[in-house]
């Protein structure tokens, strides 16, 4: 047999486009409009790349224990990885080994599946109801651990609290993952529950709330022997994932509260006058507890809005997937950049 025959196949998880240049309006990967702290930008600035000559401190403990003072938490009770991806793609592969199905809902972060194809994880996904939301009944079957996110993506549905411990308490024998990498714009935290389940797994992300997406920053919160388990599956893969200088500004990052509390309260500011703005121009969108938008016209196909759009430069996210397709998803921009696609759509749909 030749060798291609045992090539690993996988077909890979696709990210939004990354288009190069000022003049586009981007809300297709739900990056944060505004720039990180400003603790960031001067920490970046008395950096000396002399420092680089060294490996980064493994366990990253000056980012942790920002986190850990952030969050009123042992630093054990912390993991940190290379974004949220990392710290998930190694959750899959230090959780997820009793051969049975993971469940994971049939709308949700399409990387889910892909993490399960390239580690030979079985997977079922109970369908959300007709207005995208989890039933939490649909998670008392066998399984072999649980992933969602809260808020959804990419509907920014919430699902409330007593629900999801109702799903992590139906579940002791499985490892319950909660993805919360939109939970800082409006919803709950189900990091409370962490003291009462030891087999809950909090995931969060400097990508959105926190305006650090190019430095991919991410953790996991829950009691400590999820955390060691991590940690000794990361250190049997490479004991330096994170960089010294996401470790450095991350931390910075986390410190500044009141800078994070200002614009993410501005993003859901924005969002819920967007709501009523896209609502008057005829869109229906989902109660988004999110910075993005899940919109949907009942004259216009979501591809064919998707194209007109790129074609003013205006760059959202469509889904060729099932229940998807005729929904655009929109990222939270600043104001003015949300007058843009107001004034887009508007004369889009008066020229219909
Ligand atoms: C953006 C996102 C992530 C990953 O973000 P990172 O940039 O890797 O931290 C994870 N889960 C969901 C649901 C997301 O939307």
């Amino acid at each position: 047999m030749s060798w291609r025959t045992y090539i690993r196949e996988v077909e890979p998880y696709v990210p939004g486009e990354q288009p190069q240049g000022e003049t586009i309006i981007k809300l297709n990967t739900n990056e944060n409009p505004y720039p990180p702290a400003p603790a960031v930008e001067k920490a970046l600035r008395n950096m000396d790349p002399a420092w680089f000559r060294k490996y980064p401190d493994p366990s990253a403990d000056i980012l942790v224990e920002a986190l850990a003072d952030c969050y009123h938490l042992p630093k054990e009770r912390i993991f940190v990885g290379v974004g949220s991806d990392d710290v998930l793609g190694m959750a899959f592969l230090t959780f997820f080994n009793s051969g049975k199905p993971i469940l994971f809902p049939d709308v949700t972060y399409s990387f889910y599946p892909v993490w399960a194809q390239l580690f030979g994880i079985p997977y079922e996904t109970p369908a959300l109801d007709g207005d995208f939301r989890i039933k939490p009944e649909d998670y008392r079957r066998e399984n072999g651990g649980i992933i969602f996110p809260n808020p959804n993506a990419p509907t920014g549905v919430f699902l409330p609290l007593d629900q999801v411990e109702e799903i992590v308490k139906a579940n002791r024998d499985s490892v319950v993952i909660v993805d919360e990498a939109y939970i800082d714009f409006g919803g709950e935290s189900a990091l409370p529950l962490i003291e009462r389940y030891d087999n809950l797994l909090i995931v969060q992300t400097f990508s959105k709330s926190r305006s650090m997406a190019g430095m991919r920053v991410g953790y996991a919160m829950g009691q400590e022997e999820l955390i060691q388990a991590l940690g000794n599956v990361k250190y049997s893969y490479n004991s330096y994932t994170m960089n010294m200088p996401s470790i450095i500004l991350g931390a910075e990052a986390v410190r500044d509260e009141a800078y994070f509390r200002e614009t993410t309260g501005k993003i859901m500011k924005t969002r819920e006058n967007a709501k009523a703005r896209l609502s008057r121009l005829g869109f229906s969108c989902t109660d988004s507890r999110t910075n993005f938008l899940f919109i949907t016209h009942p004259r216009v196909k979501a591809a064919q809005l998707f194209e007109a759009l790129r074609r003013g430069r205006i760059y959202v996210r469509y889904f060729r997937a099932p229940r998807l397709d005729n929904y655009l998803r929109v990222t939270v921009g600043t104001d003015e950049e949300m007058e843009v696609l107001y004034d887009f759509l508007e004369s889009y749909l008066e020229r219909l």
